[in-house]
């Protein structure tokens, strides 16, 4: 039998936490797993976006400290399609769009965001100092600029703006989905060293030495999009969710698809059912193509999860995902399974 004394305390805690707008760092989580972290990302620049996490994590660091230093690392690189360099929209204009999510199921993001060089720390100042979870537009950027964000002035990379040129000459509207047609894994080369990254958009997930999960994923979405069009990386249950309870999963690749299925909530949810976090990627993309038929050949998404035993896994509508995962065991690269081959 419960307690009733317990039970209110416990109560008007939970409306307190809930009126207060966000559960505090301190409260203890659920934890079932202690001393393995882990941080798993997408794509290739995620190598190098996982050491930045396990300055973090390797330290017995906090797993949202992780990833959203992790991402920076990537918001950071002139040549990657994700930060103030990245292809812009039709318009000719970069924006951002970001999220994170923690332990406690507070959550953060920005979209529609423009000349500041880190939307994910933006995204987490409006999980930490606002009531609210998603700011946009011009309101993000006052509100960064007022969290003391600098104003940065937008630089395409060459290849960002040689392809945006190229682009200019139709103006045809074909968004730049993220296929990878050079082959992938270890041996294949890397897009990002040959600078012909096209990739927009980084999710990270990681596991802390007490066992917390958090999550972050952020990108300047399709390239050549239209003006104001967010994809699904700001959109939490979609590009990413933390469930720290059960795993946390993150996206890429064609937001649109992603949305409709409430792609990371889905991943999530399917792992509570007892799936591993491979099977629930593989049935949330088989969900997606189910949904679009003989159009699912010319689009690509991929799932990128973990779950509270440190099982991770990875499915994708095409070949050519791959993702970082980085251990105390050290760190790897390693090509996802996918509906085509
Ligand atoms: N998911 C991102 C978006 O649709 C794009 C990407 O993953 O490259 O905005």
């Amino acid at each position: 039998m419960i307690n009733r004394r317990k039970f209110i305390l416990s109560s008007v805690f939970s409306s307190a936490a809930v009126l207060a707008g966000k559960l505090a760092a301190s409260q203890s989580a659920p934890r079932n797993l202690k001393g393995n972290p882990l941080v798993i990302s997408t794509w290739d620049a995620g190598l190098s976006a996982n050491r930045a996490a396990w300055e973090i994590l390797g330290k017995g660091g906090r797993a949202l400290d992780a990833v959203e230093k992790g991402v920076m690392d990537t918001e950071s690189s002139i040549n990657c399609c994700v930060g103030l360099g990245a292809n812009p929209d039709r318009d000719g204009f970069v924006t951002l769009d970001a999220s994170i999510m923690d332990e406690f199921a507070n959550c953060g993001s920005v979209a529609f965001l423009e000349r500041i060089k880190h939307p994910v720390s933006v995204a987490r100042r409006v999980m930490e100092k606002t009531p609210h979870v998603m700011l946009v537009g011009s309101g993000a950027q006052q509100f960064a600029i007022a969290e003391g964000f600098p104003l940065e002035e937008q630089k395409l990379s060459e290849s960002a703006q040689k392809a945006y040129t190229e682009w200019l000459k139709t103006s045809e509207y074909k968004p730049v989905i993220n296929i990878e047609n050079k082959g992938h894994g270890p041996s294949a080369p890397s897009q990002f060293e040959n600078g012909e990254w096209n990739h927009d958009t980084i999710g990270m997930v990681a596991m802390d030495t007490n066992g917390n999960l958090s999550g972050s994923c952020t990108t300047s979405g399709m390239g050549f999009k239209m003006r104001g069009r967010l994809g699904d990386s700001p959109i939490i249950g979609a590009g990413l969710f933390v469930d720290n309870e059960i795993g946390a999963c993150t996206a890429t690749g064609q937001g649109e698809d992603v949305i409709r299925v409430a792609g990371s909530h889905t991943v999530v949810e399917l792992m509570r059912q007892g799936l591993s976090p491979e099977a629930a990627c593989k049935s949330a993309i088989n969900r997606i193509i189910r949904i679009k038929g003989d159009k699912a050949k010319s689009i690509q998404v991929a799932f990128l999860a973990l779950n509270k035993k440190g099982q991770v896994g990875a499915y994708a509508i095409q070949k050519g995902f791959s993702y970082a995962i980085r251990t105390n065991a050290g760190e790897k690269l390693i090509p996802a399974k996918s509906f085509y081959s």
